[in-house]
């Protein structure tokens, strides 16, 4: 089963709401009965590729993005919770994934300027913080590696240029302020080994 069908069927099981968290947790549940051997294969699914988060209570479980939502299991229950996006120019964010980068990249990952939130800022200031996307793959879907905190500045640099990474370090204005191919943050590193394995 592909992520198409996966999705087209996981939408056909009568999903209920849980009344209980609607108000601090709103999420629905399935429970194996229901169809154990659909719930199974979800489940194992999870197990294998989820990423572990804790919950609100402490405990750790495994969650999984599916679509437009992410799951997660015990016992035998299957939740799902809608994931919420925030929008910005021509590009969505998951609202969690926003949090993790901004909590890592408290610094811009080319210059390294505090970045300040400045959400009513008119226009871009250079020291604003400001989602950086890699490359279109990153835009479509966006995850901890391949998204990143930058400055105003640099990202409105980043934007006129092309998405060659090379043509942007010699530029006139990495050339200025100082940025380098070497001197970036890890993550940007990380980013292009990954980037490298992927297209290789
Ligand atoms: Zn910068």
């Amino acid at each position: 089963m592909d992520r198409k069908e996966l999705i087209n069927e996981i939408n056909l099981q009568k999903w209920i709401f849980a009344k209980t968290y609607a108000k601090t947790a709103p999420h629905e549940y399935i429970t194996r009965n229901s169809n154990p051997n659909f719930f199974d294969m979800v489940c194992e699914l999870i197990d294998k590729e989820g990423y572990i988060k804790k919950w609100k209570d402490g405990t750790e479980y495994k969650y999984l993005k599916i679509g437009d939502y992410k799951y997660w299991h015990f016992d035998i229950i299957l939740n799902r919770e809608k994931i919420k996006y925030i929008y910005g120019k021509g590009y969505k964010i998951p609202e969690n994934l926003l949090e993790i980068i901004k909590k890592r990249d408290k610094s811009c990952v080319y210059c390294h300027k505090v970045l300040e939130e400045l959400p009513h800022a008119i226009g871009t200031p250079h020291n604003k913080a400001t989602v950086e996307h890699t490359d279109d793959e990153s835009v479509k879907n966006p995850e901890e590696w391949n998204v990143f905190m930058c400055c105003g500045s640099c990202n409105s640099s980043r934007q006129k240029g092309n998405n060659d990474w090379d043509t942007w370090f010699n530029s006139k204005y990495c050339k200025e302020n100082g940025i380098t191919k070497l001197g970036v943050a890890q993550v940007v590193k990380n980013y292009w080994k990954i980037r490298n394995k992927k297209t290789e």
